[in-house]
């Protein structure tokens, strides 16, 4: 722990990816009396338990710029940050077995070619020909993109919030926000675990905590913690490496390569709300059986770790990025719903824009906080 500052120009609310990002994003414009508090250790809530999915494959195409503008960073990342981040473009596969989700996809490539992804639509055939594991039978085609793949999220946001140290940003561990102070309808500090602090600019990236950190502001966001488990086998050698994400997309499951073996994990959309971290062996079950049907060989393989972490999921599984107007001052990047290590590094600048420029260039409608009274259902479709 450094020495206490009870003054700063922008205070960040949150020591993962998406708060190293802005305080990188801030101090490469010079601005750089900005302090970030972390109530744990850095990067190791969502961010260190990520699965490091990069895709440009989404629905929404607010999302796929957001992700696209990553995918440049993460490519030239190691000669930026002079950190490897293990960014494999390795390819995103996605899968439809009924007619209706697979055009559904193939409404999603235009989108996406409509905004240059470079993304390709495969019969059932083309998919066993060329990942010769996977049982097709069942299957109606994918959509896959090359440039997608995975990254180590823990050594990509350490990567930022080192650089952003190196430009001189305060990083607090171990301290906990416990109020943010309002008066006069502008943002005027903190109260922490470590004392006070005052501030005129207050940044809430605090992850599945978001909710509850806006409440402290008192605004109520849509923000609700939601456990995913992951597991990862022991070395296993018949899948030939290098193994795309896979995202069998009806069952929620995916699975991709992790070192020498296989990391896999699904969603349970029975999970309630909670801040559980554990993993549960019956659970592991369910995501084995649909890992054998989707891939048999991997029948052989033995899981040897799991671990549980948290989405930040909101109504239409959407970010809500923005400035909120409950006081001057306030501003939010929460509730990513299982997309938000990749697109840290666009939100990271969108966010230090708003707030050294007021404004930015990045059409933030489809985050707007107050969305969700005037649309219902999901923005974007099938987030697993
Ligand atoms: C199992 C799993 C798989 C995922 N897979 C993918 C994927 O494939 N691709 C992808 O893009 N995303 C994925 N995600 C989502 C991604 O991890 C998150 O969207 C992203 O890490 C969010 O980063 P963050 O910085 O907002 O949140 P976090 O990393 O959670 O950081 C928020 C920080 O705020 C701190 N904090 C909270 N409250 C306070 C307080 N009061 N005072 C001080 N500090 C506080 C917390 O301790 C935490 O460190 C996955 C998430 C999980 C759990």
């Amino acid at each position: 722990m450094g020495d206490w500052r009870s003054t700063a120009a922008v205070v960040i609310i949150g020591g993962g990816i998406m708060g190293a990002s802005t305080a990188y994003h801030l101090a490469r414009r010079g601005h750089t009396d900005v302090v970030i508090l972390e109530k744990d250790l850095l990067a190791q809530a969502s961010t260190g338990l990520s699965a490091g999915g990069i895709r440009q494959q989404f629905s929404h195409p607010a999302n796929i710029r957001l992700s696209q503008e990553a995918v440049r960073v993460f490519e030239r990342f190691e000669e930026v940050f002079g950190v490897d981040m293990e960014f494999r473009q390795v390819g995103y596969l996605f899968l439809a077995q009924s007619e209706d989700v697979w055009q559904e996809f193939l409404t999603n490539v235009e989108i996406q070619r409509q905004e240059n992804v470079p993304v390709e639509a495969l019969s059932a055939e083309e998919i066993g020909y060329r990942w010769p594991y996977l049982n097709v039978d069942d299957l109606r085609g994918g959509t896959f993109c090359a440039e997608d793949g995975y990254a180590d999220p823990y050594m990509a946001a350490m990567g930022f919030a080192n650089a952003a140290r190196r430009l001189g940003v305060h990083i607090e561990e171990q301290t906990r926000v416990t109020a943010i102070q309002i008066e006069g309808g502008k943002v005027r500090g903190l109260e922490t675990t470590r004392g006070p602090i005052s501030a005129p600019v207050v940044v809430n990236v605090a992850g599945p905590w978001g909710g509850e950190v806006a409440s402290m502001a008192g605004v109520d966001l849509p923000v609700r913690p939601v456990r995913r488990q992951v597991f990862v086998s022991a070395r296993f050698d018949p899948i030939p490496k290098p193994v795309p994400m896979i995202l069998d997309i009806e069952p929620a499951f995916y699975f991709r390569g992790e070192g020498p073996g296989i990391l896999m994990g699904m969603s349970d959309p029975d999970e309630p709300p909670s801040f559980n971290l554990n993993w549960d062996y019956s659970f592991m079950e369910k995501v084995i059986d649909k890992a054998v049907h989707r891939a048999p060989i991997l029948e052989d393989c033995e899981i040897n770790r799991g671990w549980g972490g948290l989405y930040a999921i909101t109504p239409d599984d959407n970010p809500i990025i923005g400035a909120l107007p409950v006081a001057e001052g306030l501003f939010c990047a929460v509730g990513f719903s299982g997309h938000g290590f990749q697109q840290a590094p666009t939100v990271g600048r969108i966010l230090s824009e708003l707030i050294l420029d007021g404004e930015t260039s990045f059409d933030l409608s489809p985050f707007a906080h107050d969305r969700f009274d005037r649309v219902a259902g999901k923005a974007e479709t099938r987030v697993v």
